[in-house]
Order: C-alpha cells, then structure tokens, then sequence
C-alpha cells in the first residue's frame, strides 16, 4: 500500500496511537487532534524589478492551553498548510514534554528564499509580520526561525511589530540577533539538546560514544551546529553529512571547521577538500552507530527503512520518519531519539529568552548550556521512564508524557 506521507496525517496518526495507550477520553482526543486555531493571508511584496508578487502565508496556533503559542516560521517552495499544522502539532507536545509554560504554533511562507534578493526577503518578513501582529504576543503566540529563516529575519520582524505597537517589545520573538535581546547560545539550541539526549541515549544503552561513527544529513542551523557538537562534546568521528545538493564522506572523519569553512564560501558541502561524494539515500544507510537526520520531513520511510544501520537515530529534524518506518525500526532494535524531544532544545532556549527578555537581565552562554541540559536529560529521563514501565517505543513514550501534560491543562481549564 501507498504510504500517506502528508505531515499532519503521520501527526495524527501518531497521536491516535498515542491516546490508545492512555486510554484518553474520546472528547478530549477528537479536540487534540485539531489545531485550535490558523490563520491563512496574502502578503504582497514589491518585488526588485518593480512587479508586485502575492505570497501565501500561514500561522496556526494548535494549542495554548499551557501557555502562550510557540513555534518557528518557515520559508519554503514546498510549504503547505498541512505541513504547518503537523509541525504546530509536534511544538505542542515539544513544550509539554520538556516541561516549559508554553503551547504549540508554527508558521510558513510558501516561497523560495534562494531566488529572492535581501530587499525582498526583508520585505516578506515585514509584510508576515504585519498579516499577524494583532494575533500574536508575548502572551498569545511567540514567533521563532525554522528552515530558511534566521536571526536578521527575526530582525525585520521584531522592528516591525515594534514599529506597529509603538513600544518595545523583545520577546515577541525568539531567534533575534544578540543586540536586540536574542539569547546566549540561541544559535547552536536546537543541536546541543539533541546532543546531550544522545549522550543519554548512549548511557542507557551502555553504547560507547567516543570515537564511534556519526552521519549527519542536512548542514544548515541545525546540522552544521549538530557536526561541530558532535565532535567537541562527545568525541564522535562524523563520517558524513549533506545538504540538499548532496553529500560528502571521509571514514577518518570531517572536520567540521574545515566544512564550515567550505560551506560559508561554496553555499554546499559538496567538493569539500579531502572527501569522497556520497548521495543523501547513500548517508541514511551509511554504516554508522549514529544517524542524525537534520534537514526536512519523510527522509526515513517504508521504502528506505531496513537498510538503515544506525544503533541510534537521532531526530534533530522534524518528522523525518514515517510511521511504516517506525515499525521496521523497532523491529531492527534502533534505539530512536523522537524528534520533539531530540530537538527541543531550540525551544527550550527561546522560552530562556522570551524569560531574558521579560526580567531584562542576561545570562552568558554557560549558563543558559547547563540550564538547557538540565531541562534535556529531564525530559529524556521522563520518556525513558515511560518507555520502560508501558513498554512501549520512545517515540510513543514521548507522546504519552506530553499528551497527559496537554490534556490535563485542557481539563484544569474546562475546554473539554
Ligand atoms: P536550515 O534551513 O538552516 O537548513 C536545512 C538544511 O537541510 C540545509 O542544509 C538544506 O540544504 C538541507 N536540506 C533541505 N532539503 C534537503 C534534502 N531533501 N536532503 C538533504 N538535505 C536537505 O534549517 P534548520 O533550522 O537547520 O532546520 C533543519 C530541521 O531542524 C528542520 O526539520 C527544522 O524543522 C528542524 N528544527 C529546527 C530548529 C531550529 O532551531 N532551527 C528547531 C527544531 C527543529
């Protein structure tokens, strides 16, 4: 059979079987199922040559019943609504496993940023911002980058709601550059909770991580930070990574300021000196005790998912693996890190940073490093625990945790 690889319908599917376990009442499921909210708009830009273009825009607010909507804007050819639901979907359990008083939202442009000049980009990120500032704020929905959005994008934006509310107000958004209010460490987050979920991921299964081998597909934000972090916190000798051009593979390992280096000028890690290529379908498969699959949905399927040889799957990405290929992985015993609790870290240093913002008073890099791994190897420890006592898989653990937090916030306030 066809394998359904729309994003919201794996989300879905996930929570159903989810609430099965719990044995969550039927009322409360059908409400989790739905986002609470979204929001569908126009955004006309001037365009270079003087044209006017429209883009569609969306933001969908999925559930605040624990706290203000958080979750990224992405800019992306391939975006759709349903791609926007399911990653608001996933924020909403993301906050809810690691514990922290925010929901789940997410927004998107479809767009090519790669064909846009800087003057376009800065006047799309204005004009998302102005179709959403009256539905968003420090207490309703909180903005962040995701895939082809970065700090001076969160730049434009912040100015612009400022410009529109007439006062400041740095923690309407998170990801912003460091002297407006953006927070030590924001930049590696995501990569370095994930790292320390697999520092306990590797004690748990008593695997030793020094020196053992790791692929990395994708080499933006998070992959890139996710290489050097690899290296520097836990000894791993990454073999591969890739980005959407292709990838590249050395077996002594690639140094990941060498690739840096590559990529700042090149734009790709393709022909990066000293490596062999290898293709993306090539680096999922590699023979490596660790895959981190770091760049966008559905890459792990029905399709590709017995040849995978990882011991641990690390999902730093969103959604990078369907439920067919789930099935097939806990058979073969791969030992997955779920991406909203693998990649939660990005989040976790938004919500310090929206608490920097309110308070006015910032914490160095160190600090906000080991506040981030208290709030990781919580979480971690938490799903593990689930995971154990109703034997189930992580990513369902993970999904319990987070479904009972939602729900019962959902309870407390009388919605359902
Ligand atoms: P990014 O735009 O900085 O980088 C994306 C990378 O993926 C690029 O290197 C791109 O070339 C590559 N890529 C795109 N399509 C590909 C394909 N088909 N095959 C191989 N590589 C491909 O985005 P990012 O912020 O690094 O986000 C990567 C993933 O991490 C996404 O799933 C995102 O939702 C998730 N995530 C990001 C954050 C964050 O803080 N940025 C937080 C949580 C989760």
């Amino acid at each position: 059979m066809q394998e359904n690889l729309n994003p919201f319908a794996i989300a879905q599917a996930q929570l159903d079987e989810a609430a099965a376990v719990l044995g969550l009442d039927p009322d409360m499921h059908a409400f989790l199922r739905e986002p609470m909210r979204e929001f569908h708009f126009t955004i006309p830009v001037r365009m270079d040559d003087g044209r006017t273009r429209t883009f569609r825009g969306f933001r969908v607010q999925y559930n605040d019943a624990r706290g203000p909507a958080k979750g990224g804007i992405r800019f992306h050819p391939d975006e759709t609504i349903d791609t926007v639901r399911a990653l608001a979907a996933w924020m909403t359990w993301k906050t809810a496993v690691c514990d922290i008083p925010l929901g789940g939202g997410k927004g998107g442009v479809i767009c090519n940023p790669r064909e846009m000049s800087r003057g376009e980009l800065e006047r799309l990120s204005r004009g998302y911002m102005r179709a959403i500032a009256r539905y968003i704020g420090t207490t309703k929905d909180v903005p962040a980058p995701d895939v082809n959005t970065n700090p001076q994008i969160m730049a434009w934006m912040l100015d612009e709601y400022e410009r529109i509310i007439g006062h400041q107000e740095p923690g309407v958004i998170t990801g912003k550059p460091g002297p407006l209010g953006g927070s030590a460490g924001r930049g590696p987050a995501t990569a370095l909770g994930g790292i320390f979920t697999i520092r306990e991921a590797a004690k748990l299964s008593n695997m030793s991580i020094e020196g053992a081998t790791c692929a990395i597909q994708g080499y933006g934000n998070v992959g890139s930070h996710a290489h050097r972090l690899a290296h520097e916190v836990l000894g791993l000798r990454v073999v591969a990574v890739s980005d959407e051009f292709g990838g590249i593979y050395n077996d002594g390992g690639l140094d990941p300021a060498v690739v840096g280096e590559h990529v700042r000028v090149n734009g790709r890690v393709n022909d990066c000196p000293d490596t062999e290529p290898i293709g993306n379908s090539e680096l999922l498969e590699a023979n490596v005790a660790v895959l981190i699959p770091a760049a966008i949905e559905n890459q792990i399927t029905g399709q590709n998912a017995d040849r995978i040889k990882a011991t641990i799957v690390a999902e730093l990405a969103n959604g990078p693996t369907t439920p067919q290929a789930d099935e097939i992985l806990a058979d073969k015993g791969v030992f997955i890190i779920p991406d909203f609790l693998c990649n939660a870290g990005g989040v976790t240093v938004s919500y310090f940073e929206m608490v920097q913002n309110t308070y006015q008073f910032y914490w160095d890099e160190e600090m906000v490093n080991r506040r981030l791994d208290t709030k990781m190897t919580a979480a971690f420890g938490a799903v593990a625990q689930m995971a154990a006592g109703k034997k189930v898989n992580n990513r369902i653990a993970a999904y319990l945790v987070a479904v009972a937090r939602v729900a019962e916030a959902v309870r407390l306030r009388g919605w359902v």
